[in-house]
Parts: C-alpha cells; structure tokens; sequence
C-alpha cells in the first residue's frame, strides 16, 4: 500500500517499500530481493533482522522505554557507556544522542564549553576539512564540505575555516611518497591555526576516514599523528569524526586506533545501533570531562532524545554480539578479501583510477582518464547512474562523487555487513562489474 501523502526524499520518484530483510538482504513489496552491500549508509553492520537484537529491542521497550535525562539515567545506558569506554582506551567519558548529526552539534559545544570553563573565552573557530561531511544539521553542514548538500543553505550557514582533506591519490604530487604527502597536508592545519591566530582556534574536525563526500579515504603516512602533535601544540581541541567509519567498520572498535591516536573528543553513530535503532555518541577524554564537571558542572545541551533507553539497549546488544563472535577479526578477514576481489576485477579497468580503504569501508573510484585521473562530467551523474543501475540488478551501493571543485571522480562506497561471507563479497564484485560493464 503507498500513500500520496509521504514527502520522500527525491520527490518525483515514489521508491519501492521494503517489507522485511534477512542477513545482507532486503525485500520489497513485489517480493525482490536486494543485495545490501552497503547497509544503508554503512549503517546495518549486523545485517538485517538479527534476532538477538531484535528481541533486546522488544525487551527494553517492555521494560523501560523511555526516560528524560533531567530526572534518570537506565541501566541500558550505563552499561553501554561502560562497554564503550573499556573499548576506546583514552576516551572515559560518553554522552548519547539520537544521531550522527546531533553527536557532531554536541561535539562543537563541547568543545567550545572546555575552552570557556578554562576562561579561554577567545577561542571561536573550528578549523574543518574541504571534503568531508559531518551531517545535515546546520551546525553539521556548516562544517561540512558537501558541496550539493550546502547550496541551498549557505545564507544560513556560519563561516567555517577549512582545509584540504588529506587524500593522497588526489592531492600528492608525482613521485611523492604516503608519508611526505602527509607531513605536507598536516602542515596545512599548523598553518591555518597560524593564521587565525592559534588563541582564536577551538578544534580541528575531520574524518579518520572519509566518508560520504570522498569515499573511503584513509589518512597517508603519519598524517593523524601529526595533526594530533600541531593541536596539542596549539591548545586545540582534536574532535575524530567516526559516525562512518567507528564502530567497528575498519576491524578495531575506533578507526583513530589503528593510527595510534587518541583525539580529546569523538562522535559515533550509524553501526552503534547497527540500525535497529537510532543512537549516536559523543566520546570524550577526563581532561574534556573534567573540565565541565569542575566548573559549570553542566553541558549547556540537552535533547528530548538522549540516551534513550531503547537505542541504547540496540547499543548493547551489537556489541555483545560483536564480541562474542569475534565480529572485528571478520572485519579484517573480509575487508582483506573485499580488497583482493576489488584489485582482481578492477586494478586494470580503464575507468577506475583508485581502489581504497579500510576493513569493510572501501571505495572505488571513476575517472575518465587513468593517466590524467580526470574525472567525467558531473552532469553525467555517473555514481547515480551506478546506483540505479545496480538497484535494478539487486545490488544496493552507496554512490558520491564531483564535490572536490570538479577535481574528484564519482565514486562507489560499499560497506557491507560485518558476517558477509566470502561467497556474499563475490556476488557483490559481481555485481557491481556488471554494473559498471551497462554504465560506461
Ligand atoms: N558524520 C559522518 C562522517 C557521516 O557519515 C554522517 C552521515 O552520513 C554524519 C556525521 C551524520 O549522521 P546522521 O545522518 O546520523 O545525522
């Protein structure tokens, strides 16, 4: 049954209903079934109808299903905060929202409110990454660099100092090594905070890994070690965007592990509530902690929706599930395969110019040109063509593309499940060649 009365996103296009998944399927209501080789947005980290979750859900709605923070906290939610720190060594402290965006809002208050606590009242400006999403929030898109996503809003957006995202196939030279590139975009942020006067500058906010806007970018060489260096230097906050790429999608439970580094704050979402319900977070360091708790003694924030009970009781039941079956170590395994059956089908394609990644985060990414790495005309759409095409075939893919001033390529995100079985990435690949055989 469809209604007329449903505003969907892209209006002149009604989508299918799905009825019910199962694993890495979905299935609509004329009974096709999908592929879901990226969860959503990288959400669905445990597939679709996992039972354990769903009956932790049900439960903790029976139980307790909803209580304001001004007067409780639940068990849910204390046990989870617990689970969470034990994980993210560094990070003791967890504030829960109901999303990425909000955990994004609530990580720039945050960090505003340490300076102003400390009477460092000067401090004004976030420095962000020119590709690089964060949500669509104001606040959020403000510090975003999603160029199609801003348009519309930009008269009602603050001015945000930005710089370039480290991404080494577009932005190193010829001949430059992974680590040269690197020292060379950290030193991007040192002189950005220079110019704006270090005492001016709240936190930096980027990414351990690109997401949306650019496709699974990983940080070159010792890139996060030395932007965490430059802001500890200068008395600026380092906030990690992991709502994407946290949560276990690169095989460690935070992606900033895997680079050695432990930022002051770090948002969460998407793979938190593996989609069975929402829920996002703020993580931060006792320095950050601490520094409300002895002076104002209060976050200045607050939504209706914190630490809802049942979204955290999803929480916890991904995570237990995660640890139990040792989901991280499939993580690697698979990612490592997924890379294997990229570089197998596509290393010599004349159309994709990168293959990149971490764990179950991994991109491709089309250009024209091979040599020159130009990308096609972003009136082509091609990374929607990509999707529609593959949505006809049963394979659901996450496309973006064109925001780097028509200096990027389209590309192809895929973020599957982390129990996908060899068998299921091989279906993928194969699909998605296919795809890309019917679409250039
Ligand atoms: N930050 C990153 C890195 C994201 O990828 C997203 C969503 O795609 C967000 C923040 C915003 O999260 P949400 O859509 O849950 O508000």
């Amino acid at each position: 049954m469809t209604s007329a009365h449903v505003f969907h996103r892209f209006t002149s296009a009604r989508p299918p209903i799905a009825t019910h998944g199962e694993g890495i399927y979905l299935f609509d209501a004329e009974g096709r079934r999908y592929v879901d080789a990226c969860g959503g947005a990288a959400v669905s980290c445990l597939g679709h109808a996992h039972p354990e979750i769903a009956a932790a859900v049900a439960e903790q709605v029976a139980k307790l299903e909803y209580v304001h923070t001004g007067f409780f906290t639940s068990e849910a939610a204390e046990e989870l905060a617990d689970t969470m720190a034990e994980m993210s060594p560094g990070l003791e402290r967890v504030w829960f929202t109901g999303s990425g965006s909000e955990a994004i809002e609530a990580a720039l208050k945050l960090a505003r409110q340490y300076h102003l606590e400390r009477g460092d009242i000067g401090r004004s400006r976030v420095i962000t990454r020119r590709q690089s999403y964060h949500g669509n929030t104001l606040g959020a898109l403000a510090a975003g660099g999603s160029v199609w996503r801003r348009a519309p809003y930009e008269p009602l957006l603050i001015e945000v100092p930005e710089i370039d995202t480290c991404f080494e196939y577009r932005f190193a030279e010829p001949g430059e090594t992974a680590e040269a590139y690197g020292r060379r975009a950290a030193q991007a942020l040192d002189d950005e905070i220079v110019r704006l006067g270090p005492d001016t500058v709240i936190a930096f906010l980027a990414e351990t890994i690109v997401g949306a806007t650019a496709g699974a970018v990983p940080p070159a060489g010792d890139y996060l070690r030395q932007v965490r260096e430059t802001c500890d230097r200068h008395g600026v906050l380092l906030i990690l965007d992991e709502v994407m790429c946290g949560s276990g999608r690169t095989g460690t439970f935070l992606a900033c592990e895997q680079y050695g580094v432990v930022p002051d704050i770090l948002t969460l979402g998407k793979g938190l509530g593996a989609g069975y319900q929402p829920i996002g977070a703020v993580m931060c360091t006792s320095e950050v902690y601490d520094a409300v708790a002895s002076g104002s003694g209060a976050l200045k924030h607050g939504q209706t929706y914190n630490a809802h009970p049942v979204g955290c009781a999803a929480g916890l039941a991904v995570q237990r599930v995660i640890r139990r079956d040792r989901l991280l170590k499939r993580v690697c395994e698979a990612g490592e395969q997924l890379s294997n059956l990229l570089e197998a089908r596509f290393a010599n394609h004349p159309n994709v110019g990168d293959i990149r990644g971490v764990g179950l985060l991994r991109a491709i990414e089309l250009v024209k040109d091979r040599a020159t790495k130009a990308p096609f005309d972003p009136a082509l759409a091609l990374h929607q063509r990509a999707k529609e095409d593959a949505f006809e075939r049963g394979l659901l893919i996450y496309p973006g593309g064109g925001t780097i001033d028509g200096r990027s390529g389209d590309h192809i995100l895929l973020a599957p499940p982390y129990h996908v079985t060899d068998g299921e990435l091989e279906l993928i690949v194969d699909l998605l060649a296919k795809t890309l055989d019917s679409i250039l």
